[in-house]
């Protein structure tokens, strides 16, 4: 995933915390081995990337449940997320370690986006086919969500009850620390060390941010950013990032993209699903889903949030 991993606990013993710790930590490289598209080794992913077109392939239940709430996120934000867009984003190449120093031609831009829509055919019981080698998996925008989400299942499981699992700033909180929230800052998206605001959060959240500093090059004074709009095959202009904040670690991470690519346009459907959203558009300006306002704006401190006030439904 390309970040490190930090975890924080509170309340256990130092043993314990470290053997949930250590495997918490397996888990979510087992899931990274699984779901990404890039790097060596085969994993099911790559392989239904390979497979002949038209031709019915059965994937790991695992793998079919992430696609299939990828797939109702894709059809709810209006093809904002899109989980067929492997092939323009190797095109882009964000993923590689050193970054493009050009943007590609724009006549493959457009031929991988167009290849990109509604290319995977739904078969029965987590079988799939696409309908040909433009047609690639990427879960680089839920996968990271999915970790987090079983990287706590299984601190829980080892008996901790107040924790943080921060991915390089996507965040799933438990619990408490001690008698107080936990606080976790938003970082700005231009001022590093900076925070547009600092949630307190108890009981169980997730704060996930979709951002265009995460990885970047500027070419002829313009930014090029990893998250693409599906619609034009190019960098979403709309915003700088954008922050959701729920229960659930895997919607926080794709509804995060797909806002990001929507814009504050795309506030009133976050906010009518339950979940809270901070959004930095494309001019700098802050807005707050409707429900959010009201408790994350900086000037109404302490900003608190408590998971009997997330109620999500997507
Ligand atoms: P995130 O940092 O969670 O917003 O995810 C960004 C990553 O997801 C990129 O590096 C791509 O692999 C992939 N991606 C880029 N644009 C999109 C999009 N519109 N929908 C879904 N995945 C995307
Ligand atoms: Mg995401």
């Amino acid at each position: 995933m390309g970040t490190l991993v930090e975890f924080t606990t509170h309340g256990t013993g130092q043993a314990q915390a470290l053997s949930a710790i250590e495997a918490a930590g397996s888990e979510m490289q087992r899931i990274e081995n699984l779901f990404s598209i890039y790097g060596e080794g085969s994993n099911p992913v790559k392989l239904f990337n390979q497979s002949p077109p038209g031709i019915m392939q059965q994937l790991p239940a695992e793998v079919a449940t992430l696609l299939e709430t990828a797939l109702k996120v894709e059809k709810r934000s209006g093809h904002a997320f899109s989980p067929t867009l492997g092939a323009l984003n190797k095109l882009w190449g964000f993923s590689q370690t050193e970054m493009p120093a050009l943007p590609p031609p724009d006549g493959e831009i457009s031929e991988l986006s167009k290849a990109s829509f509604a290319c995977l055919q739904h078969g029965s019981e987590g079988s799939f086919s696409h309908n040909g080698s433009l047609c690639e998996l990427d879960f680089g925008a839920i996968a990271k969500g999915y970790a987090i989400e079983r990287g706590m299942e299984i601190l829980q499981s080892h008996g901790i009850n107040h924790a943080i699992i921060n991915a390089g700033g996507d965040i799933k909180v438990i619990g408490t620390h001690g008698e107080r929230p936990w606080k976790i800052g938003i970082r700005h998206p231009r001022n590093s060390g900076e925070v547009i605001t600092t949630i307190e959060a108890a009981g169980e959240i997730s704060i996930v941010t979709s951002g265009d500093y995460e990885r970047y090059f500027n070419h002829q004074g313009r930014r090029y950013h990893h998250i693409l709009d599906p619609h034009s095959g190019m960098p979403a202009a709309r915003a700088r990032s954008a922050t959701i904040i729920t229960s659930n670690a895997i919607l926080a991470d794709a509804w995060s993209t797909a806002l990001f690519v929507m814009g504050h346009e795309g506030l009133p459907l976050i906010g009518k699903m339950g979940m809270n959203a901070i959004l930095v558009d494309g001019n700098g300006r802050i807005h707050y889903s409707k429900n959010a306002e009201s408790r994350l704006q900086p000037s109404r401190s302490p900003p608190m949030l408590r998971t009997s006030d997330i109620k999500t439904d997507p």
